[in-house]
């Protein structure tokens, strides 16, 4: 019987090979941590001991890593010379858009069907199943990948050709950065200006400066229950993990020769606010670094 290797069960892969298995796909899955393949062989996925054993004839391999050098090595030590004949290889990493097309290219020559699909919707979304897929693939391959990422995604969009995906997963996550910043600015000179909070998010929420990380992810508490600054800023989308983005969006845009001097500013202010020790808060407790109240985070 034809299996999936899963490869990197961390956070988020965790939960998404748990998915597969659920949807009833033979999962064969490996993480360097054996806690990690532990956990995943509790909800049913094979374990193996290596990345080249897992993808042994594999016909579909996902991988969700930290970055691009290791999903670099991963597919040149392990799948690629392990995979089945023309295997579907998924990352659904968040990458630099180099690596993607890169290793795009070198499955291609190797004649795998490979696909960037890095993902949105964070760890809740990968354990409920509902994440978003931004897919860079050949038209071609678009239906065997959709099919693949069902029990794990909520959507799966094609964003074009091969690093396409990764693309449009940093511009996206560059312009969230910068618009928390600004609703950041937004209600501290607000609540200096006098004015009620609710007030303002009120009016400002049916206003032209209305935007996602108001409505939904407001960083003052109170306002929009699911938030994190309703819980001292734990959980959701750290800190780190912006930052992260955000260099991977200023190296693009280095390569590109694009002009991003708000995305420059907002990697520099999530910086700093890492280097006070904050990268494991919700990258919207940078209110406080802007207020000058970081006393007010635990
Ligand atoms: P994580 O650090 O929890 O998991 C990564 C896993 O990869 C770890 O368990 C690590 O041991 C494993 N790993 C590293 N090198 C390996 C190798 N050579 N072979 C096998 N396993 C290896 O990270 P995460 O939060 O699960 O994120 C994974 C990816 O998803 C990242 O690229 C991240 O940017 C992206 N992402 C994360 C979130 C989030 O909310 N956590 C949201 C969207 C996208």
């Amino acid at each position: 019987m034809s299996h999936t290797a899963f490869i990197g069960l961390g956070h988020m892969g965790g939960g998404m090979a748990a998915n597969l298995v659920k949807a009833g796909v033979e999962v064969r899955a490996f993480d360097l941590s054996t806690l990690a393949v532990e956990r995943a062989a509790a909800a049913g996925c094979a374990r193996t001991v290596s990345a080249a054993e897992a993808a042994r004839d594999a016909e579909v391999v996902i991988t969700m890593l930290p970055a691009g050098a290791h999903v670099r090595s991963v597919y040149a030590e392990a799948v690629f010379p392990n995979a089945a004949k023309g295997a579907l290889l998924i990352d659904c990493s968040t990458i630099d858009v180099e690596t993607a097309r890169a290793v795009a290219a070198q499955a291609r020559e190797l004649g795998f069907r490979f696909a960037d699909a890095p993902v949105s919707g964070g760890t809740a979304g990968a354990d409920a199943g509902t994440l978003t897929f931004m897919v860079g693939c050949d038209e071609a391959n678009l239906p065997a990948i959709a099919y693949e990422l069902a029990p794990m995604a909520k959507t799966v969009i094609r964003a074009g050709d091969p690093g396409a995906g990764q693309a449009v997963k940093i511009c996206n996550n560059m312009l969230l950065g910068i618009s928390m910043l600004g609703v950041c600015e937004a209600l501290n000179l607000a609540e200096a200006l006098g004015l009620d909070a609710q007030a303002f998010f009120e009016i400002a929420s049916k206003s032209s400066g209305q935007c996602w990380s108001l409505t939904s992810y407001c960083p003052v508490p109170g306002l929009v229950a699911a938030a994190p600054s309703n819980r001292d800023f734990e959980g959701g989308f750290s800190t780190a993990m912006m930052l992260k983005d955000l260099k991977l969006a200023q190296g693009a845009a280095a390569a590109a020769g694009a002009s991003t001097p708000l995305g420059a500013s907002a990697e520099a202010l999530y910086a700093l606010f890492e280097r006070q020790g904050y990268g494991d808060k919700d990258f919207s407790a940078v209110i406080k670094l802007l207020a000058g109240r970081l006393d007010d985070l635990s």
